[in-house]
């Protein structure tokens, strides 16, 4: 059996997130000691596959070598400096690599410690940069249904999850909702595409009434995670660019979720072949190791702010932006990222990992919208149950799989570094765990 004071002492004590905490008296806390590639191994030694990168962060793997002797050689050097003032070659090397990866577009990095926070700065940097060039009105913000960018209370403005939001509804100065592109809301003889489309019309009568009043429109480029990895064919974001630009409003990408090649190209704008005026990252950008998060934009915005007085300068900061040890890990991602063509060989895990799940749930006669894009899975399960998530979650841990649907969608968002015995196991512990949410 697992320690029972651990676990005592964590209820007691640890109020844990996105969790009601009564649940615990049914549902037992699970104690991990260690981590080893995609494996979790818990207080009894028992190894769980972790199938959604621990909340979406992990890239390379728990406790990766390489990233491990980066961070070993980082701290023997330089453990944080403040950033304001100072300055440091981690700090810098990340800037210029992000940088680079945008072609030179985005070259400006702001850095913070969580995604929300990077939400926030993308969202008072627009407004300012309106202030700033003299359009102050230009302070509102558009966001998809069901998207969701955070849960600081600036970040609930642009988040359309009620769950998240309804509580704090006195605290939050909403912005407004245009419809999602939503690949699954095709009628009869409608392609994604012509979904995507119809979702830019009803943006465009959006912004043609309110522009003169909006600061920037905010998307989760191809898939919207947290509401159910809600997926949309890329011409939305190619018309949402177009529309942006005519309308003088910002495009704001939180690639929080989808970037760091999670869908396939290392920004998901990519397969738009668009480029958004922020980009906010965090999550996988340092490998799933450390709280690291950062805007990224360009040369336009940068200069707005650029000026002898002080207040028109963006006076934001966190006690640890830029810390050197979470920019390392993010180098020692990067650096993967070249060295094993991570981009190049995740197609293949996609394909591998792809034709394991349809051939195992794509005849289920519970399962619909079976959706891929990149290295993140995902299909809803008909089931009337209101517990049916947590019984899934139960079930898998015990086959070995770390798995936690959203309602009632399960997906499959792994680390990098599956080989096809993990992707058996992994399409195995799912289906089980399905067949007992089920019975
Ligand atoms: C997780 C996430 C966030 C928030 O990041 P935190 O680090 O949890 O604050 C914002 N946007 C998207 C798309 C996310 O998936």
């Amino acid at each position: 059996m697992h320690a029972p004071s651990l676990l005592d002492r964590s209820l007691k004590s640890v109020w844990h997130p996105c969790t009601q905490m009564k649940q615990h008296e049914h549902l037992p806390l699970v104690p991990i000691v260690r981590g080893e590639g995609p494996w979790l191994i818990d207080a009894d030694g028992r190894r769980l596959l972790d199938g959604i990168s621990s909340w979406w962060v992990n890239l390379f793997g728990h406790c990766n070598p390489r990233i491990n002797a980066a961070l070993r050689d980082q701290l023997e050097r330089l453990e944080h400096v403040m950033l304001a003032g100072f300055t440091h070659e981690p700090v810098v090397q990340l800037s210029e690599r992000l940088a680079a990866l945008t072609g030179h577009r985005l070259g400006h990095a702001f850095y913070a410690s969580d995604g929300a926070s990077a939400t926030e700065i993308a969202l008072k940097m627009s407004a300012h940069y309106w202030r700033n060039v003299g359009r102050p009105e230009k302070s509102r913000f558009v966001s998809l249904a069901g998207s969701y960018h955070g849960e600081t209370v600036g970040a609930l403005a642009v988040t359309d999850v009620a769950i998240f939001r309804d509580a704090y509804a006195p605290l939050v100065r909403p912005g407004s909702i245009v419809p999602t592109p939503d690949a699954r809301l095709a009628e009869p003889g409608e392609s994604a595409a012509d979904v995507a489309r119809r979702a830019a019309v009803a943006l465009e009568a959006h912004l043609a009434e309110h522009h003169a009043e909006t600061a920037a429109l905010i998307v989760e480029p191809l898939v919207q995670g947290a509401s159910g990895m809600v997926m949309y064919d890329p011409e939305y974001l190619r018309l949402a660019r177009a529309l942006c630009d005519r309308y003088e409003v910002h495009l704001v990408a939180d690639e929080i979720a989808v970037g760091c090649g999670r869908t396939g190209t290392f920004f998901a704008c990519e397969q738009a072949a668009i480029w958004p005026d922020f980009i906010c990252l965090s999550k996988g950008i340092s490998g799933g190791y450390l709280p690291l998060s950062l805007v990224l934009t360009t040369d336009t915005i940068y200069a707005a702010f650029y000026d002898e007085a002080t207040a028109r300068g963006f006076l934001h900061s966190h006690s640890y932006t830029g810390n050197p040890l979470a920019c390392r890990a993010a180098l020692a991602t990067l650096d993967i990222f070249e060295q094993d063509d991570v981009l190049a060989a995740n197609r293949g895990l996609a394909q591998r990992l792809g034709d394991a799940v349809r051939a195992r749930f794509g005849d289920h006669p519970a399962v619909s919208h079976l959706r891929q894009r990149g290295m993140i899975l995902a299909f809803d399960v008909e089931c009337e149950r209101p517990d049916f998530s947590r019984r899934f979650f139960s079930a898998a841990l015990e086959h070995g799989v770390l798995l936690r649907p959203i309602g009632n969608t399960v997906y499959f968002m792994p680390p990098y570094v599956l080989d096809d015995d993990h992707v058996a196991h992994l399409v195995a512990g799912a289906a089980a765990a399905l067949a007992e949410a089920l019975a």
